[in-house]
């Protein structure tokens, strides 16, 4: 197993962690003098400031992607909705090439209108299979362009309103499904904020292997967790086994990036060199 404690060369910051602290381009300013090398921005913060600006300034300041949030979304409560998310996502796999990323993240959706409070219809299971068409519909696109599709199971607390895929094994037997010669079109994003309660994991990690690892997201899981979206907990805070996953991880062949992200009205209230500066020290010291 790799050893983080002596650098952070293995850190990226997925940059929704200090999303209120400021424009991208200055977290971005701010990666670079604190040495974070890697970085995984969000579609609305790149917009906000450019996509062909946030391009040349990861260009020009040597950053790498260790993803790009993110597509998905995908099912609709009718044929005009099911095609505007496939729009979307078309547009997304274009950016991310565009930001040079590894790949594009996939939170796949649910019910749709759910996300504002009013489901168009209650049937998880259509849910989850216009989730499996909009997949292989963008994966058709996606490997034209060669852009990875990482698929990310959320925690089922989110099944009504952002993610119907649940699992590690519910996301893999999509990528068996859909890409089952393993070529690095399509695999997973494995966040331990979703996952780390799963009976199964070990046992899916060690599955997926490395063709299907594609992104490794931490945080930790604060006891007492007040707001199931904003409230998770810098690594060390909680109660997740980080250094055990990882291991499961790197068992599997995984040598990828150990990417930041926190979700937290806590931590958004911080400083930005403050919360950057914690992540070093906790990555060293924990992930
Ligand atoms: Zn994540």
């Amino acid at each position: 197993m790799r050893d983080f404690s002596g650098d952070h060369t293995a850190l990226s910051l997925n940059t929704a962690t200090v999303r209120k602290q400021g424009p991208l381009n200055e977290i971005l300013e701010a990666c670079v003098r604190l040495d974070i090398r890697r970085i995984c921005p969000w579609r609305d913060q790149v917009q906000a400031v450019g996509l062909d600006r946030i391009a040349a300034q990861v260009r020009d300041a040597g950053l790498e992607l260790s993803g790009y949030c993110r597509g998905g979304f995908f099912p609709a409560a009718d044929a005009t909705g099911l095609k505007a998310a496939l729009d979307d996502n078309r547009r997304a796999v274009d950016e991310a090439k565009t930001l040079g990323s590894p790949c594009l993240v996939l939170v796949v959706g649910a019910l749709p209108g759910a996300l504002n409070g009013k489901a168009a219809y209650t049937d998880i299971a259509l849910a989850r299979t216009q989730v499996f068409d909009g997949i292989a519909a963008t994966l058709e696109y996606a490997r034209q362009v060669g852009m990875p599709l990482a698929i990310e199971p959320l925690h089922p607390m989110q099944a009504a309103e952002r993610a119907c895929i649940n699992t590690l094994e519910q996301a893999l037997d999509i990528c068996e499904a859909l890409d089952p010669e393993r070529g690095g079109a399509l695999g997973v994003a494995v966040d331990v904020y979703h996952v780390w309660w799963d009976p199964k994991l070990a046992a899916q990690i060690a599955r997926a292997g490395r063709e299907y690892l594609l992104a490794y997201h931490v945080c930790d899981w604060l006891l007492g967790t007040r707001d199931l979206l904003n409230d998770r907990g810098m690594m060390g805070d909680g109660i997740i086994e980080l250094r055990k996953l990882r291991g499961w991880l790197e068992a599997a062949g995984y040598a990828g990036a150990a990417e930041v992200e926190i979700f937290s009205e806590h931590w958004w209230s911080r400083p930005l060199d403050e919360v950057l500066t914690t992540c070093i020290e906790r990555h060293r010291s924990v992930v």
